[in-house]
């Protein structure tokens, strides 16, 4: 299948194909159907360079609403350098799109400027686990409208003990959104998660 045949739309086509994406890798031609649909939650068995960032990235970009300039995706992950990553994935994909805002929250930096630019609006907040729950707590980032959250490297981000801010965030998110986890391996914590806070998730293998 192709890009256009997962149902990527033609802004989003013209940017991924500059960059020299032509065929969908294996883990996005079953993500990005997935998560195009409504409320649909699934957990990915996938290692680093199978091409999982686009995976989630593109249907990411392509549902937001720019008008709502509220964070509607949410993205954790481990580190801050997978936070940039991610980040920086995330704003090439949406060289076309006008006005998309995409903000990396992670520890070790500056939480001012991190709340300077939430409070201007942001579309798609890609966090560290430990940092964004201090911007909840003081009531610095909206979680209302988030639909869609993504997991990337869970299993990562239990072993740095993420575990109790990964539960305390996952609460604070609204019921009916989509969740993606992605994860290396599949440790019970993991099992534990995805079954209190998804309904139903196709697990796949990649
Ligand atoms: P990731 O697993 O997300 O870190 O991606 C691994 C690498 O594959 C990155 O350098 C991506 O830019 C690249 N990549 C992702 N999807 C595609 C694709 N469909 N065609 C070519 N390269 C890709």
């Amino acid at each position: 299948k192709t890009f256009e045949e997962l149902g990527i739309c033609p802004v989003i086509l013209k940017a991924i194909t500059e960059m020299g994406y032509e065929n969908p890798m294996p883990v996005q031609e079953e993500v990005i159907p997935h998560l195009l649909s409504e409320n649909t939650d699934m957990v990915a068995l996938a290692q680093t360079g199978t091409g999982k960032t686009a995976a989630f990235g593109l249907p990411v970009i392509q549902k937001i609403n720019i008008k709502t300039n509220q964070p509607q995706a949410l993205i954790l992950s481990p580190t801050r350098e997978l936070c940039l990553q991610i980040a920086s994935d995330l704003t090439d994909y949406s060289k076309y799109i006008d006005g998309l805002k995409i903000l990396p929250v992670y520890g070790g930096s500056s939480i001012e400027s991190q709340i300077r630019t939430l409070k201007k609006g942001v579309h798609i907040v890609v966090a560290t686990p430990g940092r964004l729950l201090d911007l909840m707590n003081r009531k610095m980032v909206k979680l209302e409208n988030v639909n869609t959250v993504i997991m990337d490297e869970a299993d990562e981000m239990l072993n740095m003990g993420f575990s109790d801010s990964i539960n305390a965030i996952l609460a604070e998110v609204p019921e009916n959104r989509s969740m993606l986890l992605f994860s290396a391996t599949m440790p019970a914590e993991i099992a534990r998660i995805s079954k209190k806070y998804m309904h139903n998730p196709k697990e796949i293998v990649i």
